[in-house]
This record gives C-alpha cells, structure tokens and sequence, in this order.
C-alpha cells in the first residue's frame, strides 16, 4: 500500500511533516552545537519530507545557495579537487575539510532543492573536482578514507585515522554514481574496481558483509548497495554466498510465530514488542534503522535471485505500531525511545522501501532517483 493510502490515523503525515521541518529551522542559521553535523540534519530531513510526498524544491530554494557555499576547493598532488565541508562557520580556508560523508549529504540536499527536474544540477557542482577528491580517498587496498590530515607544510594527505570500514566506500561509490558513474568503465576512470572489489570480498563473511569475521545488516547494506551501483561486478563472488545472505537476511525479522518461537523463547534477547522489526545482527533486539537496511538488502537480492520477501505487512505494524511517534512525529529506535532524526527517516524510508516507492541503493525517493538515473543516461 502507497505511503499516501495508509489511514491518517495510522500514519498522521502532518506530525511527520512537522517533525522534520522543525529540524530544518537551523536553516542556515544557529545551532551551533549541531555545526559539524548540519548536513546530515539537513539531508535526513529533506529526504524525510519528500518520501511523505512533499515537495521541498519550492520552499527551501532559497537555501540552496547557502547550501552551495559548502562545495569548496582545495590542491592536492598539483590537481583541484572539491567536496562538501561540513560547515562554513567552522571552516579554515588553507585546511579543507571537506569529507566523502559531507560532499555525499550535500548532494543529497542539492538533489533535493532542484526545480523543474534534475537537469541542471551537474552545472552547479565541480563535478571533475569531486571526482578527484573520491579518486584522492582510496587507499592501496581498495577501501576508502572520508576525509584529509593538512600537514604543517600546508600539505594535504589522505587521513591516516579516519575508519575504512564499508560505510566509507558506500559513500564514494555513491558520489560517483550521483555524478554520472554507471559501469565499471564510467567508475574506472576515478577509482580502481579491481581493488575495491577485493576490499568488498575480504569482507564477505559466510551469509553477508561485515568487519571482524560478523555480517553486520548495516554493512551488508553498503556492500550490496555498491554491487547494485557497479552493476557488472556480480560475478566477483560466488552466487551461494548471495543466497546464504537472503537466508541470513530473512532470519533477521523478528517473529513471535512458528519456528521462530522456539529459538526466540530461550533468547534474553527477544522482545515480544520486536515482532515484525528486524535486528542487525544475531541475538540482538530489533531496530527502526535495520528495517531498512534488511530490506534494501533482501530488494537488491530479490532482483538477482529468485525469492521474495513475503512479510512485509508485519514489517509495517512493527513500525507504525511500536517505533512510531503518533503524537510528535517521527520514528524511535525501538518501542522504548523517543523519536530521533536519524531513525525517523529510516523508518519512513524502510516503510517507503516496502511500498515500492523508495530507491534504496542511493538513498533518494523514486521520483527523485529515477530523474537521476534518466539524467547519466544522456550523461556526463
Ligand atoms: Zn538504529
């Protein structure tokens, strides 16, 4: 069922709606303690507000060149390159820091601030310039770093702490998507393939992706969503290990029926509340966000192996009936929690995932990712 058909009383759209628009009060100013995170609160709540079926294009367009002053310019090896900071209050000019997770949430803003389609969005971006920077980011093995360390010579050098977990090199695969990257060879020219491919399968591990020998949902997650952006790169692994992934993904769904019941009775973990939520890894309790990475998962998968997710209805009354916030908006964690940005717009993206109308791979509702992908089409 559309989002838009789901009874008010169930789904009151306006509390959501006003829920993230009080968020979007720090635009552009204030709320200092925020500073370094705005970005992300900006993106979470556009993305928030177009999945209910709002237009943000038109109201927060003059924001849009507030938003821009955070694509900024830097020298590196002798080239340019270019990326989101992720404040400009806080921002020294001779030390960049812009990071693969800023210039990804600026996009994502950008994307959502665009009038009349997408046509023109590339022409108010550095395009080749925040390509180089995703190129700058990849270390030798294949993963990626977020961000750079200025040295005190006034050199930039690629972050010698910053994790590389697969969050990481979700986010520069998606960069690169969002600026016109469509096939291995598109991708090849920023970044190499080859090793990231053997990054993503050094993280493969029995039935999903993880770090430290665990499929974590989350991880799992970013890798499949690379996968799906790569497109021709299926083959790197072998097709058992996506089925043991579909296996390992439905049985993160909690359930209090059927066979399920006897594993979760003796489990200190299970939560009778969590009936229908998904957690993100074995033993653990369920989780707003992880309903949407479990799902995105199983979507990606389902359109390569032949299965089908087939509980979707459990999945949307664990959200609507227990993360749910009916009287202020927004999605909690858990049925304990009170609502937070983050898991509000996860929890609308998992239930917009599940009506089909949600394009999980790069994060973005279908009205707005299918412009994107017609838009690379005719191309960069
Ligand atoms: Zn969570």
């Amino acid at each position: 069922m559309a989002l838009a058909d789901i009874d008010a009383k169930r789904f009151p759209v306006q509390k959501h709606q006003k829920y993230f628009e009080r968020h979007l009060l720090i635009l552009p100013s204030k709320y200092q303690d925020n500073e370094p995170n705005k970005l992300a609160i900006v993106a979470y709540s556009l993305i928030g507000l177009n999945i209910l079926g709002i237009d943000t294009s038109k109201k927060y367009q003059n924001s849009k060149a507030w938003l821009l002053k955070h694509q900024q310019c830097a020298r590196y090896d002798g080239f340019s390159i270019a990326g989101f900071i992720p404040s400009i209050s806080i921002h020294i000019e001779e030390n960049p820091s812009f990071s693969l997770m800023s210039t990804l949430f600026g996009l994502w803003c950008i994307i959502c601030l665009e009038e009349d389609g997408l046509d023109s969005y590339h022409e108010e971006l550095d395009v080749a310039g925040i390509c180089r920077f995703v190129s700058k980011c990849q270390s030798e093995n294949g993963s990626f770093v977020s961000s750079f360390d200025t040295l005190a010579s006034g050199r930039i050098l690629a972050s010698s702490i910053d994790p590389t977990d697969l969050r990481y090199a979700y986010a520069a695969v998606t960069i690169l998507y969002l600026m016109g990257c469509r096939n291995t060879q598109d991708f090849g020219r920023y970044i190499s393939v080859e090793k990231l491919m053997v990054f993503i399968n050094a993280q493969a591990c029995g039935s999903g992706f993880g770090q430290y020998g665990e499929p974590h949902a989350g991880l799992t997650s970013c890798a499949l969503s690379i996968l799906d952006m790569l497109g021709d790169q299926w083959s790197t692994l072998p097709s058992p290990f996506f089925e043991r992934t579909i296996d390992w993904l439905l049985h993160r769904q909690v359930s209090s029926q059927g066979s399920m019941t006897l594993m979760t009775n003796s489990n200190e973990c299970y939560d009778i509340d969590d009936h229908g939520g998904f957690q993100g890894r074995e033993n653990k309790f369920a989780d707003t966000c992880y309903c949407f990475w479990c799902l995105n998962s199983l979507n990606i998968l389902q359109k390569r192996i032949e299965t089908k997710f087939d509980r979707g209805d459990i999945l949307s009354e664990y959200l609507l009936e227990k993360t749910q916030s009916k009287l202020l908006g927004g999605f909690a964690k858990n049925n304990e929690n009170d609502p937070d940005l983050y898991h509000s717009c996860l929890g609308l993206a998992a239930l917009a995932l599940n009506s089909g109308e949600f394009d999980g791979t790069v994060f973005l509702p279908k009205r707005l990712s299918r412009r994107i992908r017609m838009e690379a089409e005719v191309g960069t």
